[in-house]
């Protein structure tokens, strides 16, 4: 993905308040960040574990999007992410709840989704990690068609979470 600046990062949220945006946490070292290895901007905020934030680059410019670990319950069987369709164990995966742009306080108003539990979809997708332990289905894809795919439901979330009332 391009380079992206501080501001600019935080002026792409679509999910919470503009001073939410301004005081949430970025990823360590963002100066020296290998953006072309990332596909989407993923991380854990590194002072709640519960948040998670995702940057995604669509067609109207870098969308972030605010996202909060909803409470893993049952078996804990393995998961796929829905961005980048790693097969993951129990813990490897976890649901994640974003809320709507337009919802208001005390609407049930989210759209979840299982991911990567660390949101380093860019990793898994490309090879850079594996989930230990468990197989993965078999890929005909090349890096690149990866690469597309994960883009792609990545900004598919983004645009359901901004169009679905
Ligand atoms: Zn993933």
């Amino acid at each position: 993905m391009q380079p992206l600046t501080e501001s600019q990062i935080r002026h792409s949220f679509i999910n919470c308040s503009k001073g939410e945006a301004q005081r949430l946490n970025l990823p360590a070292g963002l100066s020296a960040w290998e953006w072309s290895a990332e596909i989407f901007l993923g991380w854990i905020d590194p002072k709640s574990p519960q948040r998670g934030y995702a940057v995604i680059e669509t067609e109207d410019g870098p969308r972030g999007i605010v996202l909060a670990k909803t409470e893993r319950r049952g078996s804990g069987a393995a998961q796929m992410c829905q961005f980048c369709m790693t097969l993951h164990p129990g813990s490897g995966v976890s649901l994640y709840s974003a809320a709507r742009p337009s919802a208001r306080t005390g609407q049930h108003n989210t759209l979840g989704t299982y991911l990567c539990a660390d949101l380093r979809c860019s990793d898994y997708t490309l090879g850079r990690r594996r989930p230990a332990g468990i197989r993965q289905m078999e890929e005909t894809m090349t890096l690149e068609d990866r690469r597309e795919r994960t883009l792609e439901k990545a900004r598919g979330f983004v645009a359901r979470l901004q169009h679905e009332a």
